[in-house]
């Protein structure tokens, strides 16, 4: 299969972060073969191709890297807007997230992945950390393969309770331990169904938090990860009560401790990172680990600003995520992006500390790395995933366009991509989802809320 994409502005995200005002990218088996402006077009490719596509008054950019979230909360949206991260915890995911059954992680998987692919993101990074039921994480598989979205399952685990039975005595914490056998058969079953299958999905390993860990479950899933050379995933000093709690706990700071438990190596992604210090990020630079970037969480939890400007002084990765829908509320990759813009300029009261090239390669060479798949995906370039995302720019909050990659980073929203390729494949054709019927799948979930919206709020406090 052929398809020419003709008179797009081309914003490839690349090394040299090459823009060409009109251009034509040309695909073949999934894959890039050739790219460039419209006037270097060669002769005789629209003749050759299957499909053309003409992105006239739209933006080309590579799919992003959506580097954390946690699918199953598109079923906990605003359930409460004015907790912090450990008292929402209590009330709006522990409780909550034991009511949901394997069927309720399949649609709200899909409806994830519908909404991360429609706002321009192709590869999703979802640390799933629910394990009531052994087929939960197959299910949430299902719903990414389900949309065509690509995905790695970070799958969580926890085998410690007493930060959560301090403040939920009478919650029964129970069905989310797990005990080492169940964790590591499960991560074995995982890895051989799923780990690169048709190179569209990848499993991680997820210790949740390290307050959620043993030292000897730390010590064995980063074995494991090293052994079978997987990533790892895991929540860092997300806020400032957390961090306390890990040097309560071990007398060190978070990082160093993610460090003696060996955690911390060039396939380690450090989510949030809000509260490290300049000796953590120096650590952190030391082992190669990468940075996941939550700002719009981060602001809704009131947990702080991550020291993302430092981190890229010191020549970290830094990759963006939307986190969870519970506390974001939104997958809205391209809202994202300003969101990064705009905190860390009124952060540092500097209207220059980020420029809009700078958080386009975060939002996908970022993630790429922080997957180590960034010779495949995360920019437009010969060899690579055809995976691409096109952005209306001819929109009254957005017209006219100057700089692309500014229109980019601060006009544009989920709401403005038209169509979206993974491997060649459209997958989003204006502005819908062409394997999911999402007015059916957004009816199903809410009748399912419906059902469960009284206990929730309930539980909730609401
Ligand atoms: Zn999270």
């Amino acid at each position: 299969m052929n398809t020419l994409i003709e008179h797009g502005w081309l914003v490839c995200v690349n090394a040299t972060q090459d823009i060409y005002r009109d251009s034509y990218v040309w695909i073949e088996d999934g894959r890039i073969i050739d790219l460039g402006p419209m006037a270097q077009m060669p002769a005789g490719l629209r003749e050759q191709a299957d499909q053309i596509l003409d992105a006239t008054g739209q933006a080309v950019m590579p799919g992003m890297v959506n580097a954390h979230t946690h699918l199953f909360q598109t079923f906990l949206r605003g359930v409460r807007d004015d907790l912090p991260l450990e008292t929402w915890l209590d009330r709006v995911i522990w409780r909550n997230a034991a009511l949901l059954t394997e069927e309720d992680f399949y649609l709200a998987a899909s409806l994830g992945c519908v909404e991360n692919l429609k706002s321009g993101a192709t590869f999703v990074v979802e640390n799933h950390y629910v394990q009531t039921s052994k087929r939960n994480c197959d299910h949430v598989f299902e719903g990414m393969q389900r949309t065509g979205i690509k995905g790695c399952l970070a799958r969580g685990g926890m085998d410690r309770d007493d930060r959560v039975r301090a403040s939920l005595p009478d919650f029964d914490v129970s069905p989310f331990l797990e005990s080492h056998e169940v964790a590591f058969a499960e991560l074995e079953r995982l890895r051989q169904s799923w780990h690169g299958r048709d190179d569209k999905y990848y499993l991680a390993v997820a210790p949740i938090t390290t307050w959620l860990c043993s030292p000897e479950f730390c010590h064995g899933l980063a074995d494991y990860a090293r052994e079978h050379e997987l990533c790892i995933h895991i929540h860092t000093a997300e806020t400032r009560p957390t961090q306390e709690w890990v040097q309560a706990d071990h007398r060190m700071r978070e990082a160093f401790y993610i460090d003696k438990m060996g955690l911390l190596g060039p396939r380690t992604q450090l989510v949030h990172s809000v509260w490290l210090d300049e000796s953590e990020l120096e650590l952190v630079a030391a082992r190669q680990a990468n940075l996941v970037h939550c700002p719009v969480s981060n602001m809704y939890l009131a947990s702080g600003v991550a020291p993302i400007i430092k981190a890229l002084l010191l020549g970290l990765n830094v990759a963006l995520g939307t986190d969870g829908p519970a506390s974001n509320n939104a997958q809205d990759n391209l809202e994202t992006l300003k969101a990064t813009a705009c905190l860390h300029k009124v952060h540092h009261l500097n209207a220059a500390v980020l420029s809009p090239m700078q958080i386009l390669e975060m939002a996908c060479m970022g993630g790429a790395r922080a997957m180590h798949l960034d010779e495949q995906i995360g920019s437009l370039e010969v060899g690579k995933c055809a995976d691409l995302v096109l952005v209306n720019l001819q929109r009254a909050h957005i017209a006219p366009v100057h700089r692309a990659e500014s229109a980019l980073v601060f006009n544009c929203n989920g709401n403005d991509v038209e169509t979206v390729l993974v491997n060649g494949e459209i997958v989003v054709k204006q502005g819908q989802c062409v394997h999911v019927d999402e007015a059916k799948l957004v009816a199903q979930a809410q009748a399912r809320i419906e059902e469960l919206r009284a206990t929730i709020c309930q539980n909730a406090g609401v």
